[in-house]
C-alpha cells in the first residue's frame, strides 16, 4: 500500500488535520513486474542470436574464412540464427498487436477442412524428412464456421510445427470434427509429451518445458501464447492434455454460431 499524507492548516499556523490517501498499488506492481520480466526475455532471446551472429562472424573476418568447410558452416550458423531473429521479431510484433487489441480479425465464412488441408500439404514434406508421419482425419463434407482464416491458419500452423519439432518418431494427426454450436480442430502427437507441472503454465510468454530443446527446434517460445489469444480472439478456447514420452493433444474449439445465422438467412 502506498500512503499519502498531505496536512491541512487552520490558518494561524496551527495543523487542523489531515488527508490520508491509501493506494492499493499491488495490481500496479504485479504488471509492473510482468513487464519488466517481459523486457528482460526479450532482451535475452534477442541477445543469443545476436551473439552468435557476431561471434561466428568475427571468427570469419579473422581468418577463419581460409577454409572453405569452416566458412560454409559458419555462414550456416549466422544464416539460421539470423532466420531466428526474423522469426522473434515477427512473433513479438504479432503479439504485441493482438494484446494491445489493436488486431482487427477478419471473419468470413471458411471451410476448415480446406484450411487443415493446406497446413498439411505444406508440413508434409518436412515431417517426412525427418521420418514422421503427418496426416489429417478429416469428415466427408465441409466444416464451414466465421473465423478469420489467416489467423486460424497460424493456429494451425503454430500446434502443426510444435508436433513435428516435438516428436522423433511416430506420427501427428490433425482431426477436424463438429458438434452443432462448433468446430474442434485436434492436433495430436506422439512426441516427447509435457510433463503436468509445465501444463498450467504453458499458453504463456516465452514459457518452455525445456529451453534447451526448444531454442534447437528454432522456438520462439511465443508460439502457444499467439494461438491462445487467436483463438480467444473467436470466442473460442484451446485446451492440452499430455503424457510425458507418450504424446500430447491440443484441441482447439471455435464456436460456429455465425455461420449458422447465416444458414438460418439462406
Ligand atoms: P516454442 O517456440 O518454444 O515451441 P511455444 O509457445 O510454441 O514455444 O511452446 C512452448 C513450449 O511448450 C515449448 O517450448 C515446448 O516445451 C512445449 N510444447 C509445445 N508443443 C509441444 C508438443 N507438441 N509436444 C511437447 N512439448 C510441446
Amino acid at each position: 500500500v502506498e500512503v499519502n499524507i498531505t496536512p491541512i492548516s487552520s490558518g494561524n499556523g496551527t495543523i487542523a488535520g489531515a488527508v490520508v490517501l491509501l493506494h492499493d498499488v499491488s495490481e500496479w506492481r504485479r504488471l509492473e513486474r510482468m513487464r519488466s520480466e517481459f523486457v528482460a526475455n526479450v532482451s535475452h532471446e534477442l541477445r543469443t542470436p545476436i551473439t552468435a551472429v557476431k561471434g561466428f562472424s568475427e571468427t570469419l573476418l579473422d581468418g577463419a574464412l581460409e577454409d572453405r568447410q569452416t566458412t560454409r558452416q559458419f555462414l550456416q550458423i549466422i544464416h539460421d540464427e539470423s532466420e531466428r531473429l526474423t522469426h522473434l521479431v515477427t512473433d513479438l510484433l504479432e503479439l504485441s498487436k493482438i494484446e494491445s487489441g489493436h488486431t482487427v480479425f477478419h471473419h468470413s465464412f471458411a471451410d476448415l477442412s480446406k484450411l487443415v488441408e493446406r497446413t498439411v500439404s505444406r508440413y508434409i514434406h518436412q515431417a517426412e524428412q525427418v521420418g514422421l508421419s503427418l496426416r489429417a482425419e478429416l469428415p466427408p463434407g465441409p466444416v464451414r464456421a466465421c473465423i478469420d482464416s489467416d489467423r486460424i491458419a497460424q493456429v494451425l500452423v503454430n500446434l502443426v510445427g510444435n508436433a513435428i519439432a516435438y516428436t522423433p518418431h511416430g506420427e501427428v494427426v490433425v482431426t477436424l470434427t463438429e458438434t452443432a454450436e462448433e468446430a474442434v480442430l485436434t492436433v495430436s502427437d506422439t512426441g516427447i509429451g509435457i510433463p503436468a507441472e509445465d501444463l498450467p503454465r504453458l499458453f504463456e510468454r516465452f514459457y518452455r518445458v525445456d529451453k534447451a530443446r526448444a531454442r534447437r527446434s528454432g522456438g520462439t517460445g511465443l508460439g502457444l501464447s499467439i494461438v491462445k489469444h487467436i483463438v480467444e480472439g473467436h470466442h473460442g478456447h484451446v485446451t492440452v492434455e499430455s503424457q510425458v514420452g507418450a504424446g500430447s493433444t491440443f484441441r482447439v474449439f471455435l464456436p460456429k454460431q455465425a455461420a449458422e445465422a447465416e444458414e438460418a438467412g439462406e
